[in-house]
């Protein structure tokens, strides 16, 4: 799925990682993950063994990346990053295996879009550090076993509920990663902007951060097109009016929501008279493939109060026909 907040070019790619906290200490709220992180990191560390394996869920761009860096450099072992996507076969899997060397971290972005088959075999890697490689076809197959070196397997997944559970099951450790507070996302722009060289005052601090959607990638990404329309236009001073302005120029609204989000919201108040209507019906009113509405859309827009999701369907909430000015078709309600 298209996820609207990556990045799109190697540019910005390194600019993202020029951005990311390299210590649990560094990283800015998840306070409850954080200290789960930390005694499951210390423990480790006691036994002189590889941390437990650790799934981390959550709507992207809020540091599930980032923490799987972490614990590879606060436990001092070398990282492998791979995604579910590129894993679609078995054999893609035991090549990846087979080839870590003994403590380190194996990262699985987006795990639950990773092929089954190579699902039933990380279970048994995970649980014995083994895997067992078919050869041969039909009557002639026999299965090799294959030892593995020890490693840590830290998934992460915009859908914890996709993961089949015998998969979920065998994670020592799941972090549920939360939206991040107005505070906790100026502290993240402060240290961006210090890192980018950009001198931010408070007043648009707290302007960008109540735009971010709650999320670090979207407030690091807020705060470079400011620095860029400040360049360009203001002799480099982030003003408030630049960011205002900035933030207009990218379609951002004042609380944030971007050109998606509010094109789901326009179709189920509209269009769709406030629901319930299902998922997909929604997805494809607005052009967009189900799983980026629901892993990227509407964990924010429930967040916020905008959206129900009913067993019946997506409902639009009162504060979603405020936002639009649209009334609410039951007076009584507002
Ligand atoms: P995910 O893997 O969940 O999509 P990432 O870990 O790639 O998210 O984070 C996206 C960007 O946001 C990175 O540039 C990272 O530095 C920044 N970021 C995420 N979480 C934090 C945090 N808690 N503190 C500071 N920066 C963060």
């Amino acid at each position: 799925a298209r996820d609207a907040t990556e990045p799109v070019d190697d540019t910005e790619l390194a600019i993202e990682g020029a951005l990311r906290p390299t210590s649990l200490d560094e990283f800015v709220g998840q306070q409850k993950v954080r200290g789960q992180l930390q005694l499951l990191l210390d423990a480790a560390r006691i036994q002189n063994r590889p941390p437990d394996h650790i799934l981390l869920a959550g709507p992207p761009g809020l540091g599930k990346t980032t923490l799987a860096m972490i614990v590879a450099h606060e436990s001092e072992r070398p990282l492998r990053l791979s995604s579910g996507p590129a894993i679609q076969h078995a054999g893609d899997l035991a090549a990846l295996l087979s080839s870590l060397v003994p403590g380190e971290v194996l990262f699985i972005d987006e795990i639950h879009r990773m092929a089954r088959s190579a699902e039933e075999m990380l279970y048994l890697a995970m649980e014995d550090f083994r895997i067992d490689i078919m050869v041969g076809k039909g009557a002639g197959a026999t299965s090799i076993p294959l030892e593995l070196a020890p490693f840590t397997l830290v998934g992460a997944t915009t859908r914890s509920g996709l993961l089949p559970n015998p998969l979920r099951d065998r994670f020592g450790f799941t972090g549920h990663l939360e939206f991040y507070d107005e505070p906790e996302l100026e502290k993240v722009i402060e240290r961006s902007a210090l890192v980018l060289g950009v001198d931010v005052p408070r007043d648009s601090l707290s302007e960008i951060a109540r735009r971010s959607r709650g999320t670090p990638r979207i407030a690091n990404r807020l705060l470079r097109r400011v620095r860029d329309y400040a360049l360009v236009h203001g002799g480099g001073a982030a003003t408030l009016q630049s960011v205002q302005a900035a933030l207009e120029l990218y379609d951002v609204d004042p609380i944030g929501l971007d050109r998606l989000d509010r094109a789901v919201l326009e179709s189920l108040v509209r269009r769709f008279r406030g629901g319930p209507v299902g998922l997909s019906t929604l997805a494809v009113a607005v052009g967009e493939e189900a799983e980026t509405v629901e892993s990227v859309v509407e964990p924010y827009l429930v967040r916020i109060g905008f959206l129900g999701r009913t067993p019946r369907g997506r409902v639009a909430m009162p504060e979603a026909y405020a936002h639009l000015g649209v009334a609410h078709p039951d007076g009584a309600l507002r």
